[in-house]
């Protein structure tokens, strides 16, 4: 690790002047992604600002919302009597990520801040646009089982590998932030960004924006939530493909409000507003589950090496939406941390 000053700041205002002073510093909280950054010489920051002394830990009420505190720890705000009752979509995704101990470190803003764990981008050893723009992209050819099947860019093929962020973009959250240039708010949906010719990029926060909260809007969504996620192990593993799926149905059984957000298959959560359109005013069924999966899926590409290309999870991500819907169908699962799981 590389030496860098430290700076404990008191308030949100000395926090942001303090990143300001320094090009390339950064906020740390619970440090569970940028400590390891920093270790493998990935990340060089040469000021990290420490911000857990500034009062952005709590949850509160927010109109007919909530909104969670930037440094509300992931396990507090996943166990929250409000998130639980009102959000158990988020609450579920919260639980499928990580670990106990994670949680327990990690903070709400840190979790949308956290890095692609794509192999080529933790070894300083090979090319990666990411960490050294112009230098290659070597998973577009090469181990790519992990990688994107959607919005990607020959420039990068990253995934994001949150479980909390997929929950969050399907429930319409908004991004609180407060720079130098005063605060503002951000639709989730716009928060990540995708590759393009910046694959650098992982978010439109400007340099010393710091993140205070995320609030949520309410729903009536709280009886159909399944949050899905697929991977590789039973624990401890980042998704290759996720599924918040959410539903509101009337008293006909017709669908009325639809929420329908993948993980592990592009650089952001991916949300997509046109498939969720062909479910309203429908009665819910294995046909109409079929064609959204479908839809969701029809600009999907392959990347990397025939022996480790990421097309396996075109199919695997059509099956997993079926599966997502049918299960929000019969409801939400009762038991935190006991969601849908493969
Ligand atoms: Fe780097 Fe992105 Fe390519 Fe991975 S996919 S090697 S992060 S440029």
């Amino acid at each position: 690790m590389r030496p860098f000053n430290y700076t404990v700041a008191a308030g949100s205002e000395a926090a942001i002047r303090a990143l300001g002073s320094t090009p390339g510093g950064r906020f740390v909280a619970g440090g569970t992604n940028l400590l390891d950054l920093m270790k493998e010489d990935v990340a060089q920051p040469p000021h990290l600002v420490d911000i857990n002394r500034l009062p952005l830990e709590g949850i509160v009420l927010d109109g007919d919302g909530l909104l969670l505190g930037a440094l509300a720890r992931n396990a507090h705000t996943a166990w929250n009597p409000l998130v639980v009752e009102r959000y158990p979509l988020l609450a579920h995704a919260i639980l499928a990520g990580a670990s106990p101990q994670i949680r327990n470190m990690a903070s709400n803003g840190g979790n949308l801040l956290q890095r692609t764990r794509c192999v080529y981008f933790y070894d300083v050893g090979v090319p990666c646009n990411k960490r050294r723009p112009g230098s290659g992209c070597p998973a577009a050819s090469g181990l790519a089982r992990q990688h994107a099947i959607l919005g990607a860019s020959p420039q990068c093929i990253a995934t994001h590998p949150s479980d909390m962020c997929v929950a969050l973009a399907a429930l319409d959250a908004e991004v609180r932030v407060q720079g130098p240039a005063g605060a503002r708010s951000i639709p989730f949906a716009e928060f990540h960004c995708l590759p393009g010719d910046e694959p650098e990029r992982d978010t439109v926060l400007d340099e010393a924006e710091l993140i205070t909260g995320i609030a949520l809007p309410a729903n009536r969504l709280q009886a159909h939530s399944v949050y899905l996620k697929i991977r590789e192990r039973a624990s401890y593993a980042f998704a290759l493909v996720s599924v918040a799926a959410a539903l509101e149905l009337d008293g006909n059984g017709r669908i009325v409000d639809a929420r329908i957000a993948l993980g592990g298959v592009a650089h952001k959560p991916w949300r997509d507003r046109t498939a969720e359109a062909i479910l309203l005013g429908e009665q819910p069924g294995d046909a109409l589950f079929t064609e959204v999966g479908q839809h969701m899926l029809r600009d999907a590409k392959a990347w990397g090496a025939a022996t480790s290309s990421s097309g396996f999870k075109i199919t695997l991500a059509r099956r997993a939406i079926v599966r997502a819907l049918t299960a929000a169908l019969d409801g939400t699962p009762a038991v935190l941390g006991q969601g849908v799981s493969a």
